[in-house]
């Protein structure tokens, strides 16, 4: 176990799409207890494998209620919508309005290549969204308007230089 850094925009690993996990081994095992106490260490609730350099599908979340580990996770529900302010540890400094489902059904595998299935709203299913949103190479400045995504990057890559 060990906290990892945390890469930053504009890195490319952070834009690409992540690969699937075919068989889940020690070495991703390894990965999520690091990425677990990386997020906690950094005072985030959700951190996705890329931002830690590691472009594979997985993802893991604690808003207080416990960790959640997934390995390939899909969201295969979607309900409501609510727009709510984000931020992001590989985008300092910036947060956006983003407007996301309310509730979602999601599933993908746990440490020992379970299927998980559940469903989660509010909050928890926010975070969901925003880390598999990182295995599609898919930022917050994404959502934001072709203006607004221009000063958006002019501050993060100002802030990147420091
Ligand atoms: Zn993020």
């Amino acid at each position: 176990m060990a906290v990892l850094k945390i890469l930053k925009f504009p890195n490319p690993i952070l834009l690409r799409r992540s690969r699937v996990v075919e068989i889940v081994r020690p070495e991703d095992r390894e990965l999520l207890d690091s990425m677990l106490e990386t997020m906690r260490f950094n005072q985030g609730i959700g951190l996705a494998a890329p931002q830690v350099g590691i472009s594979k599908r997985i993802i893991v979340i604690d808003i207080g209620r416990g960790p959640i580990e997934l390995i390939n996770p899909v969201i295969n529900k979607r309900a409501g919508s609510e727009k709510w302010e984000e931020g992001c540890l590989s985008l300092s400094g910036i947060t956006l309005k983003i407007k996301r489902a309310k509730r979602i059904g999601y599933k993908g595998l746990d440490r020992e290549g379970r299927l998980v299935e559940a469903e989660a709203e509010g909050l928890l299913a926010r975070a969901i969204q925003h880390e598999i949103d990182h295995l599609d190479g898919r930022l917050l400045i994404y959502y934001a308007n072709p203006i607004k995504r221009i000063y958006l990057k002019r501050i993060l890559l100002k802030s990147s230089c420091l």
